[in-house]
């Protein structure tokens, strides 16, 4: 934290907040709200600061979204493979593809934050 009660910038990203100001909230919903956890605000209701730069700016965040996928996928793969000392492949499935899917709320939703933070 710095001294005029700004989060840091990895707090920020981590709460979902505004680039900008680090307070206002960049998504309308909690994760945990299935029907609308990738709904984001037009703009910071703090500093105003628009969360839509331009049209089409977050298709990019797919790519993000693949890439944290795909790190999941290998962290659990290859948590399974020396905590269960490789087990049947069946095991892999479960323990691979539960927590990708779990997980998935928060892995749309970061990718857009980390597409605002990186280029927006
Ligand atoms: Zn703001």
């Amino acid at each position: 934290m710095t001294i005029n009660n700004k989060k840091s910038t990895l707090q920020a990203i981590l709460q979902c907040k505004c680039p900008k100001c680090t307070k206002g909230n960049m998504f309308k919903s909690s994760a945990l709200n299935m029907a609308k956890f990738n709904e984001l605000n037009d703009a910071c209701s703090v500093c105003g600061f628009s969360f839509r730069p331009e049209p089409g700016f977050y298709q990019i965040s797919l790519f993000v979204t693949y890439a944290i996928g795909v790190a999941i996928f290998i962290i659990f793969g290859f948590a399974t493979y020396y905590v269960l000392n490789d087990p049947p492949l069946s095991v892999y499935y479960i323990t691979i593809i539960t927590p990708a899917v779990l997980t998935t709320p928060w892995n749309l939703r970061y990718s857009k934050v980390l597409m605002l933070y990186a280029f927006g």
